[in-house]
């Protein structure tokens, strides 16, 4: 049997090897130290705001941001259906009520209309909406401008749950700059990855002091243990964040590998009917962290799930896209504004292994398993 194709597998060598050995012969091998402070600082840089607050993952990132932005028991957080359950599970954490809203067809972000429609309804029977959470599916910014306009127009702040865009941008601007805060995450199948971890960005200085606060416990800076308010465990350990920082030095060379892969993969569906490239065309500002294709099986005579059993076959990786959070049991009694297109998403899009640690062999595997597939079957 062929080795294993994963989706996107963790991209670390060297580098980062001989950036963990010197953080745990430095000593530092608790949750702060030197590279937790550097690695807040290169990243924050990176994307263009004054702070970072490095974490355990990007699920307490989205934990933090969502305490520091006011949500809690009595509001409601909205957040886009299609997405990965933390984003939803982390309001819930805070003692907020999600509220779900459907896809644009084109991107699978939060459409900007139902948006509107869902913060109408919810301010018209006079709720509490703590905040907006857009996610950045698939690693491409959702439409943060009519976003901000919704936002502006009924006082809410927005918490950006960039954990899969890391190095995209937004007309022009750098994903992590993009909301009153964003969170990162640097989970093992991320664009980079510190093995387990996140960050919250921001420039409101408040936001990032107290987030870090509350992420050693809420501990008051005097030298006996003294707590003012409930904290959390969630700081990123100082090995992990050398590991962040070994990956940086790497970061725009994986970003490039994972867009020259989409191209492969535009290439190879370029002709072939009822298929599109999930997302635009517009991969300069995509991060690629994943590239999808959607399947229309009338005309491509083929589904989506048949490319991925026809891909398992022969041990290559596939996923469908997220199931949205409005068709998930836990969340069956949520609140939602739909449309229909995150469930026709789900439906009918499959992505395909795009991690920068794939070597070209690896690749060509896949191309030439899509061929195969595409020729037997079309
Ligand atoms: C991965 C991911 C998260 C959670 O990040 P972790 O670091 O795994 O906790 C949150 N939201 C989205 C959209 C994600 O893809």
């Amino acid at each position: 049997m062929n080795e294993r194709i994963l989706l996107s597998a963790p991209d670390v060598g060297e580098r980062e090897e001989a950036y963990v050995v010197a953080a745990m012969r430095s000593g530092w091998i608790a949750p702060l130290g030197p590279d937790v402070d550097l690695f807040e600082q290169e990243m924050a840089a990176r994307v263009g705001v004054a702070h970072g607050v490095a974490l355990s993952s990007g699920t307490a990132a989205l934990h933090l941001g969502l305490l520091g932005l006011g949500a809690g028991p009595g509001t409601v957080v909205v957040t886009a259906t299609m997405t990965f359950v933390a984003t939803a599970n982390a309001i819930v954490y805070t003692g907020a009520e999600p509220y779900f809203v459907d896809s644009d067809a084109y991107t699978g972000n939060v459409h900007p209309g139902l948006l509107r429609e869902a913060l109408h309804r919810l301010t018209a029977s006079g709720e509490r909406v703590a905040a907006i959470v857009p996610v950045d599916l698939l690693g491409k910014a959702a439409d943060y401008k009519e976003i901000d306009r919704v936002a502006a127009e009924y006082g809410v702040p927005v918490l950006a749950d960039a954990a899969e865009s890391l190095g995209a941008h937004y007309r022009g601007r750098a994903v992590g700059s993009l909301a009153a805060a964003s969170v990162v995450s640097f989970n093992g199948n991320k664009i980079m990855t510190t093995s387990g971890g996140g960050m919250l960005l921001t420039d409101d200085a408040r936001l990032a002091e107290h987030s870090r606060s509350l992420s050693t416990q809420a501990r008051l800076p005097v030298t006996h243990y003294e707590h003012a308010e409930v904290g959390y465990n969630y700081r990123m350990s100082n090995i992990l964040a050398a590991l962040g920082r070994g990956q940086l030095t790497r970061f725009d060379g994986m970003l490039a590998r994972r867009r020259r892969i989409r191209e492969t993969y535009r290439s190879l569906f370029a002709g072939v009917p009822g298929v599109t490239i999930f997302g635009g065309e517009n991969d300069a500002e995509d991060n690629c962290w994943l590239t999808a294709v959607l399947v229309d099986a009338d005309t491509a005579g083929w589904s989506a799930a048949d490319l991925g059993a026809s891909l398992r076959a022969v041990n290559i990786e596939t996923r469908p896209l997220w199931k949205p959070m409005h068709l998930q049991p836990v969340y069956a009694g949520a609140r939602s504004t739909l449309n229909g297109q995150a469930q026709r998403l789900f439906e009918t899009g499959v992505s395909l292994p795009s991690g920068s640690a794939l070597r070209g062999t690896d690749v060509d595997r896949v191309a030439a398993a899509l061929q195969d597939f595409v020729t037997v079957y079309s």
